[in-house]
């Protein structure tokens, strides 16, 4: 017999108040003045209750690179962020491009027990863009694939990606680009403008986005098929997938919380952190992303989750690796970059962190709303603290975000995966329910 909760005044996003039943690892019962006998008692008064985050884009890192990231120490990171599910990246090694690997992170994300751990397939065999991957054995393993991605690469040969496009359809898969010219990035290091000018770095130019993100809608409306574009960063992305959706193409795309809230600008200090691929942006695109994603062009917000040893980030600027954390600070980027400016309501946050990015994966026990039957995934959300952001909020094995020493608002107060508390009035908690 599991523990049972009673939620006690939590606002529902897009509601009001309301007490909540979570029992049997469900939601048992919504509703005002509820009680429950033996149920621990949470005090919810002031807190948003929002569905469990699902998290379409994070790197975990298990197989290969642990010292970065495990996929346990990667749910702790997830849980402390308000997450119930992550889909897992496959630049692993080896690759997650059979069945055999995408089965076992999936029992490592079963065993580590903090969220659904989602394995996401290569499109191609070790991520290399030259032959398919076993798409099929994948989607008809344990791991259930549905979402497929080269992701830090580009998928670049254009029969390669009509391929996959075609592929995934009889499974109702997606292929995630990761959109990337290669040849026009060759020795980037930042955007391509007038800081770089500046700076003397060499630039990566929004074209080298936006004419992948161009060809691979056509290309997804010639096969009919569904595709995502991963990290969309540059205004001209946002006005080529609002073309696209006017035109019935069936395509989604994500925006990360960085790109929301920071600019090019950081580069100036050559701190490493600030080091990410696609590159942050000119102001123009950060208020272009911000509103592709209120106007709902843009689908959801993902993290990018991209753990890096020390080593890889305190070097110099040219040799640093590109990426950031982002799983511990998601929710409350999203709240300062587009809640606090009036951009998203709680109810949007929902949807495009949760609902949407499970519907986009196919889960159908992630991102449910918050009524009686439905798994009790679901975190607990006080926006009104504004606190410096510390390494001591991050729980994962790195440390290379962003936000340190940045003023953040919000906090996550309580997490619940499948009824059970990973997140127990601000301490993650191990599995067994004891502090972490
Ligand atoms: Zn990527």
């Amino acid at each position: 017999m599991s523990e049972s909760f009673l939620i006690r005044g939590a606002r529902r996003a897009g509601g009001d108040a309301m007490d909540m039943i979570v029992r049997d690892g469900l939601v048992a019962e919504t509703g005002s003045h509820l009680s429950a006998s033996g149920a621990t008692v949470v005090d919810a008064d002031g807190l948003i209750a929002l569905p469990g985050l699902v998290d379409l884009h994070t790197h975990l890192r298990e197989p290969g690179y642990e010292a970065s990231e495990t996929i346990l120490t990667g749910s702790r990171a997830a849980a402390a962020g308000g997450y119930t599910t992550v889909f897992a990246m496959p630049n692993t090694s080896p690759v997650a491009d059979t069945a055999g690997v995408v089965e076992q992170e999936l029992a490592l994300g079963e065993a580590a027990g903090y969220v659904h751990v989602q394995p996401i397939g290569a499109v191609t065999i070790g991520q290399k863009g030259e032959r398919l991957a076993e798409l099929g054995a994948m989607a008809a393993s344990r791991a259930r694939v549905r979402v497929f991605s080269d992701d830090g690469f580009c998928v670049f040969d254009p029969l390669i990606m009509r391929r996959a496009l075609e592929y995934v359809k009889s499974f109702d898969g997606v292929v995630a680009q990761h959109a990337q010219d290669p040849r026009l990035t060759e020795g980037a290091q930042m955007n391509e403008g007038t800081v770089s000018a500046e700076l003397g770095l060499a630039g990566w130019p929004a074209v080298a986005e936006e004419s992948i993100i161009a060809r691979d809608v056509l290309l997804a409306e010639h096969v009919g098929s569904r595709l995502h574009v991963c990290h969309l960063s540059t205004a001209g992305s946002v006005d080529i997938i609002r073309w696209a959706k006017k035109r019935g193409v069936n395509v989604t795309a994500e925006v990360t919380p960085h790109h929301l809230l920071l600019s090019e600008e950081l580069v100036r200090g050559y701190d490493a952190r600030f080091k990410v691929n696609p590159p942050l942006r000119r102001d123009e695109d950060v208020l272009a992303v911000r509103e592709g994603l209120a106007d709902g062009t843009i689908d959801i917000v993902a993290t990018d989750h991209a753990p890096h040893p020390a080593e890889a980030k305190t070097c110099e600027w040219a040799a640093a690796a590109n990426g950031m954390v982002g799983l511990e600070s998601a929710l409350r980027v999203v709240q300062q970059a587009v809640v606090d400016t009036g951009m998203l309501s709680w109810d949007d946050v929902a949807r495009v962190m949760s609902a949407a990015p499970a519907r986009i994966g196919r889960l159908d026990d992630s991102g449910t709303p918050l009524e009686a039957g439905r798994p009790g995934s679901f975190t607990l959300y006080d926006p009104r603290p504004v606190r410096t952001f510390s390494a001591a909020d991050l729980r994962g094995r790195s440390v290379n975000s962003p936000y340190l020493d940045r003023e953040l608002p919000g906090e996550v107060r309580w997490t619940f995966f499948r009824g059970t508390a990973t997140v127990a009035d601000g301490h993650l908690l191990d599995t067994a329910g004891v502090r972490a």
